[in-house]
């Protein structure tokens, strides 16, 4: 169901413009407003869920056969080197729009110096272990 004051909500019934690159029953994907890469764009399922947590199951599979699809196509198109798929949830890994969303981000050899990294914690073999059985286990 639409959600009033979700800004993605109001991108999918028309309400708040954007330009869209693809749309089916269940999705559209948009162009980035603010492009961290030439071409960067958003798969957003059109029924309101706020993430990962909350996304039906089919939908979600369907999301990423469609970011299959459209990063091909737009390799093929913008002759990009490589590409991102990003999909934040919660405010501490970088949501800022609580409408599940999937960036898709083209990767540029020479015009991209915008790499995602990651720093690396320091855990022990006994603390990797401990995750490892907790994670496998539950
Ligand atoms: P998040 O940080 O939640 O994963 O990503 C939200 C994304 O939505 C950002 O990359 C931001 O630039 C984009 N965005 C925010 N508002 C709008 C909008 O009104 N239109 C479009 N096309 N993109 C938006
Ligand atoms: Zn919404």
């Amino acid at each position: 169901m639409k959600k009033d004051d979700c800004i993605f909500c109001k991108i999918v019934s028309g309400e708040i413009p954007s330009r869209k690159i693809y749309e089916d029953e269940d999705m559209i994907a948009i162009m980035d407003l603010n492009p961290t890469s030439k071409g960067h764009s958003l798969i957003i399922p059109k029924e309101h869920c706020r993430d990962l947590y909350e996304i039906d199951e089919e939908i979600a599979a369907k999301v990423m056969k469609t970011a299959k699809k459209l990063a091909q196509k737009m390799t093929d198109v913008l002759c990009c080197d490589g590409f991102n798929l990003l999909q934040n949830n919660g405010e501490v890994a970088g949501q800022t729009i609580f409408h599940f969303h999937l960036h898709l981000i083209p990767r540029y050899k020479d015009a991209d110096n915008n790499l995602l990294k990651f720093t690396s914690v320091k855990l022990t073999d006994q603390e990797m272990d401990n995750l490892c059985q907790q994670l496998k286990n539950s």
